[in-house]
């Protein structure tokens, strides 16, 4: 059996300038300067599948800058048995349009989509589209490689969580389950995979070539009302610190990876983050990469900060929610205001490099309460608690509570999907539209102060530390452009 895992190139209304930011990403968004993330659970597909002996070719559209039409000559030539796509709201309707047309051009290919569009909504998609599969939850490596053997008359059981059609009626066997374990899984095969094609162009190495990986699945928190990837998650698991040791020990060994990024929702804390770090300490790795990851504010201690920084941790990147503490109280942050300034505060004292995401556009917050975090951002770079930051639209994506919220309060501008994109706020506020992309331009210009250029410039130590610069200014200027009024 032949499986593709594919990424088709997609396009906004036909704009080749812009790249969507589609893989592995809670907040989609579309690019100028483009920034590529390794998709690490279909990466996890396509090595079990190889593994079991399946022939496997991974195929992203996206980042090799493929045309439709090469993808379209792609599928035609290689005549697969299945194509596997990863898929989101903003982008679920060209997902549609791209199956149905692969069943007019060659019937052979079973058509499989995962994704957290289509595991809050898959009854939509089987309806709108000829897909033959639909893999819902997170676990879709693990429910892949069953339906392709139960394809192959291995087996004969499909796992909970999988949509089908049987003498043209929709079944489903249930919903997911995530017991799964994830000390399981193979190391992903990264030939296989490309992964250099996810090694350069991403804003959160620092030194080059870098990495991917997931310690675990996908939150311990995992209560944001607005986030994305609670959907495919509702609870957390980890690999054991062993496991994802030996990991980055191939990593250094046989690529000579240089940065590694965990994309765990929040990197897991407690004895397990001791352990992690003291396995790194141990093993040299502190001396051979560095590590970054997503943590929560109000969880570690300037004691937790220090080991982290002397086990080779660099960037931390944080969610900034809001600077308002009824705002983070609505969307079950489970954070309290001061908390924001101490944790970066902490993270800067033990020589690490904090990153904050933002977001403006709540449906209850005024131009005041937005301006508030705006302001906060600008106080933490100004006492140079902050390396980076991130600004992004707030977007309820089905089957996260603030969807719901929003869908039973009509406030909701619209359901056409492909407006889901971040290029306009889809609820409605009390701020207009400019103000919205105004304001998230702010937060972009916040941080440019002359401490922030001066502390900038006096922390160059090699060539890598002007690359990288280089490279955050560009992306910076992009991200400007992606907001334009
Ligand atoms: S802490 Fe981050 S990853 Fe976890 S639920 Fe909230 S937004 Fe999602």
């Amino acid at each position: 059996m032949k499986i593709v895992i594919a990424y088709p190139p997609l396009s906004r209304k036909g704009d080749k300038k812009l790249v969507p930011l589609l893989s592995q990403n809670r907040q989609f968004q579309w690019f100028h300067s483009p920034t590529y993330i390794y998709p690490i659970v279909p990466a996890y597909a396509a090595t079990m599948l190889k593994n079991a002996g399946y022939e496997v070719i991974w195929y992203d559209g996206i980042a090799e800058k493929k045309t439709y039409k090469e993808f379209l000559n792609f599928v035609a030539e290689e005549n697969p048995d299945l194509i596997m796509m990863e898929t989101k709201t903003p982008v679920v309707k060209q997902h549609w349009k791209i199956i149905n047309e692969l069943k007019t051009q060659n019937s052979k290919p079973k058509t499989v989509l995962v994704g957290d569009h289509v595991t809050a909504l898959p009854e939509e998609s089987m309806e709108k589209c000829k897909v033959d599969f639909i893999l819902t939850g997170g676990d879709y490596d693990f429910l892949l490689l069953n339906l392709c053997k139960v394809l192959e008359k291995l087996t004969t059981e499909l796992e909970p969580g999988i949509w089908y059609r049987h003498n043209d009626k929709i079944k489903n066997t249930g919903k997911f389950r995530l017991d799964h374990d994830l000390n399981t899984l193979p190391f992903i095969d990264r030939d296989l995979t490309k992964w250099q094609l996810y090694a350069y162009k991403n804003g959160n190495y620092k030194r080059t070539p870098g990495t991917y990986i997931m310690a675990g699945r996908d939150c311990w928190w995992g209560k944001c009302k607005f986030c994305s990837w609670t959907t495919l998650y509702p609870n957390f698991r980890t690999r054991k610190p062993e496991h994802v040791l030996d990991e980055i020990g191939i990593l250094i060994e046989k690529y000579h990876i240089k940065e590694i990024m965990d994309d765990t929702g929040t990197f897991p804390a407690g004895e397990w983050l001791k352990e992690f770090c003291e396995g790194m300490i141990a093993r040299g790795y502190n001396k051979k990469i560095r590590f970054n990851c997503n943590m929560r504010f109000g969880t570690l201690k300037q004691k937790d900060y220090d080991l982290m920084a002397k086990a080779g941790f660099r960037f931390i990147l944080y969610g900034l929610e809001s600077a308002r503490q009824e705002t983070l109280d609505r969307i079950h942050k489970n954070l309290k205001v001061p908390e924001i300034t101490e944790g970066v505060r902490m993270a800067k004292q033990a020589g690490l490099h904090p990153h904050l995401t933002t977001m403006i556009g709540y449906p209850w917050e005024t131009k005041e309460n937005a301006l508030r975090t705006i302001q906060l951002a600008k106080e933490l770079f100004r006492k140079g608690y902050v390396n980076t930051l991130q600004a992004t639209i707030v977007i309820p994506y089905p089957g996260t509570p603030l969807f719901d919220e929003c869908k039973k309060g009509n406030q909701l501008r619209t359901l056409d999907w492909n407006r889901y994109d971040m290029q306009e706020p889809v609820m409605e506020t009390p701020l207009t539209d400019a103000d919205v992309k105004q304001f998230t331009q702010g937060l972009y210009k916040s941080f440019i102060t002359p401490g922030f250029i001066f502390r900038t410039i006096t922390s160059i130590r090699d060539f890598d530390d002007i690359i990288f610069i280089l490279r955050a200014a560009k992306s910076v200027l992009g991200h400007l452009t992606d907001f334009r009024k």
